[in-house]
């Protein structure tokens, strides 16, 4: 059985980010009372015209952009022409010969090692009225017919269910940063239509087609049990016949919904509505320019300044702390990190708020990451603190005072104190002189209660160590 291929291609819907929908005036949002916000245009009704939704065109260009395709600079929109009681109208406004982004990529993390995945094209196109099936009846919500829509075709490029998962895990995190959708598979603004097919030849096997799967690990699922299905198939000397299923999560199968059709049963032809589209060469860099520093790019800097993988992982997971991130270049991030997704986040996870809504400020943050370098504050100072510190706009040094935390960083001061517990320790100093490194944590515990736990720690162990090899 192992000597099958899986090979695997994906096929991804976006909902766009916009206010409006790609051909209408109408509100493009989620959760509206049904059939709300639908205008004669999303129903195509005679005599209406569609009217491109710039913001939709952009958002595309940022998301073709992303990907590594070619922007096709010259447009048009086809007509892609079926019948479905969630498209009465009975053609859905797509672009099948000039979609916007072709030839593109995407880099995924294998455990093999990085590997390329292509990028066949990206194209702009309407969504149609969402079904709902209760209770034996069916209805139709209109709102969100003509909401915009990207389609992300890869080419057959993943070969597990693994690379798959990792392709769409990745393909999010782009178009999160990107600001082109909010990608909540849940809500169905990211919708995945998965092929897949078996050989044991380099050529490729009869694929089947999984429609909308519900969430990235069901992709997972649904590749196993459909690859599975169709190597039994094989097996048996049968024959896999081209179709369109969905993934059964509860008896973890694939089941069929209907056999395939093809291009040539759409007849697709330019939607005649609407103009060509040419997009000027300024068009795109200005859109361009407009792309935020993407996260590979933050992962690399995340690196070299020293954080750790896992925690570059979980920053980039949490984009709010990652753009905080961008406000201290020069800081130390390492630190900066750790109090990001520790103690911060839980006070964040606690009271269910995000850091925009936090008093923090950037002089606080940056102080204290620059105190807890140079060890002027513990991490238990910083725990002392930490509600204040989101709660209160006051400078740092007033929230010290009102806490009792002082650090004694004045030298004189910390060097009587060593003095005397030099002087009165005699023996710890003898063990230290010996080579027991016990002895020094010990007269450095004696200094920290000596001062009830508010010198500075590393002020005080320089000094420690200066008086003790003078002895
Ligand atoms: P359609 O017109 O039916 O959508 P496409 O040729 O556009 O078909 O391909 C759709 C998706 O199917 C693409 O992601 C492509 O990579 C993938 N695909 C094509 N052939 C195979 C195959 N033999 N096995 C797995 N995936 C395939
Ligand atoms: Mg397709």
């Amino acid at each position: 059985m192992n000597d099958y291929k899986k090979t695997i291609g994906i096929e991804v819907h976006v909902e766009l980010k916009t206010n409006t929908k790609m051909f209408s005036s109408s509100i493009n949002g989620f959760g509206i009372t049904a059939n709300h916000n639908i205008t004669p245009i999303d129903l195509g009704y005679p005599g209406t015209l569609p009217l491109i939704n710039q913001k939709g065109v952009e958002l595309a260009i940022r998301a073709a952009t992303v990907l590594n395709c070619k922007i096709n600079k010259t447009m048009h929109f086809d007509r892609k022409n079926y019948f479905y009681p969630d498209l009465p109208k009975g053609y859905q406004i797509t672009q099948a010969r000039t979609p916007i982004g072709v030839d593109g990529y995407i880099m995924i993390n294998t455990e093999n090692g990085e590997k390329k995945i292509r990028i066949h094209d990206i194209h702009i196109e309407e969504d149609t009225a969402k079904s709902l099936h209760q209770e034996g009846h069916s209805y139709l919500d209109f709102n969100r017919a003509g909401v915009p829509l990207v389609e992300i075709v890869t080419e057959p490029d993943m070969n597990s269910d693994t690379e798959a998962m990792a392709y769409l895990e990745k393909l999010r995190e782009l178009l999160l940063y990107a600001n082109v959708s909010d990608c909540k598979m849940e809500e169905g603004s990211m919708r995945c239509d998965v092929n897949v097919s078996v050989s044991k030849t380099e050529q490729l096997g009869v694929r089947a087609e999984i429609k909308n799967i519900g969430s990235i690990h069901n992709v997972g699922l649904a590749i196993n049990a459909e690859a599975k299905r169709q190597i039994e198939l094989l097996e048996n000397h049968q024959e896999i016949i081209e179709d369109t299923r969905r993934y059964d999560e509860k008896n973890n199968q694939t089941i069929l919904m209907r056999v395939k059709e093809t291009g040539n049963d759409y007849r697709y032809f330019p939607e005649p509505d609407i103009p060509y589209l040419t997009l000027t060469e300024e068009f795109i860099k200005k859109v361009q320019s407009e792309l935020p520093v993407m996260p590979d790019e933050r992962r690399k800097t995340y690196l070299e300044k020293g954080i750790s993988k896992v925690n570059a992982d979980k920053i980039i997971q949490n984009r709010d702390l990652s753009d905080y991130l961008l406000n201290f270049p020069t800081l130390n991030l390492v630190i900066a990190s750790n109090l990001l997704l520790g103690d911060i986040s839980s006070y964040l996870n606690k009271n269910n708020i995000s850091l925009a809504n936090t008093k923090l400020t950037k002089e606080n943050f940056t102080q204290v990451v620059e105190k807890l370098e140079k060890g002027e504050l513990s991490s238990k100072n910083v725990k002392d603190i930490l509600n204040d510190l989101m709660e209160k706009s006051i400078p740092l040094e007033e929230i010290l005072v009102s806490n009792n935390i002082q650090n004694i960083s004045d030298v004189s001061l910390l060097r009587e104190i060593v003095l005397n517990i030099i002087k009165a320790n005699e023996a710890s100093v003898k063990d230290y002189k010996e080579g027991k490194d016990r002895a020094l944590k010990y007269l450095m515990g004696q200094i920290m209660k000596e001062t009830k736990g508010s010198a500075n720690p590393s002020v005080v162990n320089q000094i420690l160590i200066d008086e003790l090899t003078k002895l």
